[in-house]
């Protein structure tokens, strides 16, 4: 068989422990025999992170503005302990916050659905993506333990000196007191993210807050979503028959137990923050959780939902055999080559990447999987397989496919 060709480098960031274990045999097993890969290749592990001041995760971004497309393995975000573990000259910021910061991106995270891997809520039938706000907000607050009676004041001095102000509150006695903000740019930013991955995926897009309550804030950014959609995208999504609306936070909880899926819902920090992890272990793991950063200029870098799994990476070293799932991972690569070669006209690696996915799904299906999903399964007739054991046998349905 020839090999698919490409025209353009992916950017590929390597990672650490587990997650680089499998990233090799992925690349081994997956990609190697079938495409002619092409990729400009970063190391994020910890260890040339360490030797590079971090500087290669900056160049990675600027490589993934420069190429439009990367694909991310997991990475350790350092903490004293790590410091102490790899003898770290500093304690550097998360990988994901550098990119994320550098790419002004927003987060989908989208479950991997398989027959067998049933969903808690019976009725979702397609995946549900959740489109995270990942800045401001309660993230970024000032806090006040309040001691006692006293006056609590909004407060905002206007670079010209103009000063606005406003009452919060006249405490009688101990209580709390919370300062956030956004900003219109950032909002702006994430609604364009929403509305062009939605329109990629052609899915509906809901988004919900609580303007009702919150009259001010809250309102600013549904009137900054339904002013940029009229303007920007209401043709675009008529066309291709797709629905964009605005509802209450609540109303969309229910709506959602109610649908059967397949849309993106948008949500404020706080709000994706707790409705992700909700959806992931309603849609059955973390490690079947795809996760892509969209930039509102069209930058695309795909990776796993989960870390770079440390507990199995321990035994791996001892020589014992893991069974840790490469999913995830498996569809970080996929979606980057779908997107590659759907920007490069490139029919080859498209079909390439939806096989691979398929070729998944079917080793699942036929009761070929790793331990953790082997705990969860509701298929009588499963075989647990290790790291490599999976990856080899996602490799014969694909050859048998192809
Ligand atoms: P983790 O890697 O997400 O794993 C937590 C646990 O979840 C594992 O011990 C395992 O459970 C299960 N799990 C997760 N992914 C799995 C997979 N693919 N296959 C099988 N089981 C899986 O989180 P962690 O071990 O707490 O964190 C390790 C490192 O990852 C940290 O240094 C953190 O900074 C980093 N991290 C990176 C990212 C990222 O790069 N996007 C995201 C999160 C965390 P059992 O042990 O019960 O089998
Ligand atoms: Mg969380």
């Amino acid at each position: 068989m020839e090999k698919i060709q490409m025209t353009t480098p992916l950017v590929e960031l390597d990672g650490d422990e587990m997650t680089r274990i499998l990233w090799r045999m992925i690349k081994e097993e997956l990609l190697h025999p079938f495409i002619d890969l092409k990729t400009e290749y970063y190391d994020l592990g910890l260890t040339h992170r360490d030797e590079t001041d971090d500087v290669v995760t900056k160049e990675a971004a600027q490589a993934i503005r420069k190429y439009g497309v990367g694909v991310k393995c997991a990475t350790i975000t350092p903490n004293p302990a790590r410091v102490e573990e790899y003898h770290l000259k500093k304690m550097y910021l998360s990988p994901n916050g550098t990119l994320r910061a550098m790419l002004d991106g927003t987060v989908f995270r989208t479950p991997i659905i398989a027959n067998g891997i049933e969903p808690c809520v019976r009725n979702w039938k397609k995946p549900i993506t959740i489109a995270r706000h990942a800045y401001g907000d309660v993230y970024k607050n000032a806090e006040i333990r309040v001691p006692g009676a006293g006056e609590a004041k909004l407060v905002f001095t206007a670079e010209d000196g103009t000063v606005t102000e406003q009452k919060i509150f006249d405490f009688d006695g101990p209580g709390v007191l919370q300062g956030i903000y956004n900003l219109d740019k950032s909002i702006e930013s994430f609604a364009r993210s929403c509305f062009a991955y939605a329109l990629g995926v052609k899915q509906d897009l809901w988004f919900s807050a609580k303007d009702t309550i919150s009259k001010t804030y809250d309102r600013a950014f549904k009137e900054i979503f339904e002013d940029i959609y009229a303007r920007e995208y209401k043709s675009r999504f008529e066309e291709a028959g797709l629905t964009f609306f605005y509802t209450l936070i609540d109303d969309a909880v229910a709506r959602i137990m109610k649908s059967e899926g397949g849309i993106v819902w948008a949500c404020k920090n706080y709000d994706g923050d707790v409705f992700s992890d909700m959806l992931s272990s309603a849609f059955g793991s973390l490690a079947m959780m795809t996760s892509v950063l969209v930039s509102p200029d069209g930058c695309f870098e795909y990776e796993a939902a989960h870390g770079t799994v440390q507990r199995h990476y321990y035994k791996h070293l001892n020589g014992e055999k893991t069974s840790t799932n490469s999913v995830a991972t498996i569809f970080a690569w996929t979606g980057a080559l779908r997107k590659r070669g759907e920007l490069n006209h490139l029919k080859d690696l498209v079909d390439f990447a939806d096989k691979l996915e398929d070729a998944v799904i079917r080793t699942i299906e036929s009761g070929t999987m790793t331990g953790d999903l082997v705990r969860i399964t509701t298929l009588k007739d499963v075989h647990q397989v290790d790291s490599l054991g999976f990856i080899r046998a996602v490799r014969g349905e694909l050859e048998a496919m192809l």
